[in-house]
């Protein structure tokens, strides 16, 4: 565990950081409108959230709350009708197509329930692409932290089909880790997983925090996934309608109790 681990853990009521250049994204008054007229959907309404580096954030709430909808439009995969969303300095608004395409690719990772992995390329390969794409060699130190880090050293000339859906999350992880982004997006990354290997990949999303230094934000549906995080934020109706710092499994539970859904 890290001394910046400890501190922030130990700082529930965290004061926003002077030097301001300790946010790896926000949002701000962040509204998203499904739609127009009769059939219109708000699905985020004024949402405004802090992510600082180094911090594991989830993200909860009843079904069609918004949660899905918040992580695509803080991940430049789909757009706000009103307010913004920041990626470090960048406000994603001011970007073309393109340039947000090339911010995801550069600056954030992404994993899945469903793993995404390319069946044709082995586990190193899969880890190593996003890199590849960008036409950049890896930095060969860092896949080497990263393979550690994920205990899959002995799996990397297998191919997907070959790994158990626990390794394959955990590639996952690896090729969102690879470029060192600023943020990594989570959506319900164990959704897919036994409890075992889901608890494995949440100790190592932990550990990826606190010896990384790596910002994760995950959905989740779970209360013991959540209970790994430095603070749950409950979505109701677009809205955060609760927070918990330091949260654990019990505490998740009774909020979502009063929450419905
Ligand atoms: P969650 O992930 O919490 O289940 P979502 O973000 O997927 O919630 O959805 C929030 C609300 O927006 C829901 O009412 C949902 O039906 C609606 N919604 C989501 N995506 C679309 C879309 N592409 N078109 C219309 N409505 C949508
Ligand atoms: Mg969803």
């Amino acid at each position: 565990m890290t001394a910046s681990h400890v501190l922030s853990a130990s700082t529930p009521a965290r004061e926003p950081d002077s030097g301001g250049d300790t946010l790896a994204a926000s949002a701000q008054h962040a509204g998203k409108i499904y739609g127009t007229g009769e059939t219109a959907v708000t699905a985020l309404d004024d949402v405004t959230l802090e992510l600082p580096a180094g911090h594991f954030t989830a993200i909860m709430g009843p079904s069609g709350s918004g949660k899905s909808t918040l992580m695509h439009c803080l991940a430049g995969l789909d757009t706000l009708t009103t307010g913004k969303v920041l990626i470090g300095a960048t406000d994603l608004a001011t970007l073309s197509d393109r340039e947000r395409t090339i911010l995801r690719r550069d600056r954030l990772g992404f994993v899945f329930q469903s793993f995404n992995l390319l069946p044709m390329l082995t586990a190193e390969e899969n880890i190593t692409l996003p890199a590849d794409l960008a036409g950049r060699t890896p930095d060969p130190g860092w896949l080497e932290t990263v393979v550690a880090e994920l205990n899959i050293g002995d799996r990397l000339r297998h191919r997907p089909s070959e790994l158990s859906g626990g390794q394959q999350q955990r590639v996952a992880v690896g090729r969102a880790l690879i470029s060192k982004p600023e943020v990594v997006f989570a959506d319900e990354p164990t959704g897919a997983l036994d409890s075992k290997a889901g608890t494995e990949l949440l100790q190592f999303l932990r550990s990826v925090v606190d010896d990384l230094g790596q910002t994760v934000v995950m959905v989740t549906h779970d209360p013991g996934a959540a209970a790994y995080a430095d603070r749950v934020v409950f979505l109701a109706d677009g809205a955060i309608v609760e927070e918990l710092v330091g949260p654990t499994k019990e505490g998740v539970l009774e909020i979502m109790g009063r929450l419905g859904g």
